[in-house]
């Protein structure tokens, strides 16, 4: 793992490259990662998440493609949150391409392929982080591009009520089983990428467990009677992570709650 190394962008094989958006801070990590996907010889690409409205990144992102001898066909999102599709109406100003996912265009099917010139990337819903969170597989490339619902590092947040965790939990096994096949790299939308997703997909759902036990503990020792229940477990439960990551961590905790709920 290189989860404390610095990222700065960067390929897997030579189907999927990362450019880095500058829009580092506690919940994006180094920044966005825009994923161009591309299947070597091929005359078109396809880019993931845009990013923030950075004009010099947006121009980045072009001339990483004009350098593949390529041009962008498609567009797609792997879900709305503002850090992966803030700059879309600048993007579609200089990139007149279908855009999909996040709301805009054709919503996706669960399962669905998508083939543009000779890439292939399968749909797969994993809705969890958000309600209209997806990934995407790349069957001739064994890379999963899983936007925020699995980082490069740390974890990433359920953000009730959009997020859920029920679905998150699922949408976790559901990306498990396709790494667990063939050895698949992961390209999170934040951080570094990993040789090995099915082992930090593994860890995530670790560490999800053993948030719920935690919250299960918080509750018992007395926070379930505290007037606000979800503040006081992130006082007790995430005491160790910096404020400026509370709030985020107060959505994944009534996110767990609702969970426990049933
Ligand atoms: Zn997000």
């Amino acid at each position: 793992m290189t989860t404390d190394s610095v990222w700065r962008g960067g390929s897997i094989g030579d189907h999927t490259h990362a450019v880095l958006a500058p829009n580092p801070g506690p919940m994006t990590l180094d920044g966005t990662n825009t994923w161009v996907l591309h299947t070597p010889g091929d005359d078109t690409a396809v880019v993931v998440d845009p990013g923030p409205l950075d004009e010099g990144h947006l121009q980045a992102v072009l001339a990483y493609v004009e350098q593949l001898g390529a041009r962008v066909g498609l567009t797609l999102i792997t879900h709305w949150h503002h850090d992966h599709t803030e700059s879309l109406g600048r993007w579609a100003e200089l990139v007149d391409v279908p855009v999909r996912g996040g709301g805009h265009g054709d919503a996706f099917a669960d399962d669905e392929r998508i083939v543009l010139g000779l890439l292939q990337i399968r749909v797969i819903a994993t809705p969890g982080h958000t309600a209209d969170s997806v990934s995407f597989h790349l069957p001739d490339a064994d890379v999963l591009v899983t936007g925020d619902t699995v980082l490069g590092r740390g974890t990433t947040v359920v953000a009730h009520p959009d997020g859920a965790l029920g679905p998150y939990l699922a949408s976790l096994d559901k990306l498990h089983a396709i790494a667990a096949q063939r050895p698949t790299a992961l390209a999170p939308a934040h951080g570094p990428t990993h040789a090995d997703a099915g082992a930090v997909i593994a860890s995530y759902k670790k560490h999800r467990l053993e948030r719920l036990d935690q919250v299960r503990a918080a509750l018992a020792a007395g926070d379930a009677d505290a007037t606000d229940v979800a503040q006081a477990i992130v006082e007790r439960v995430y005491a160790a992570v910096p404020r400026e990551v509370w709030p985020a961590a107060k959505l994944s905790v009534q996110a767990q709650l609702e969970y426990l709920r049933g």
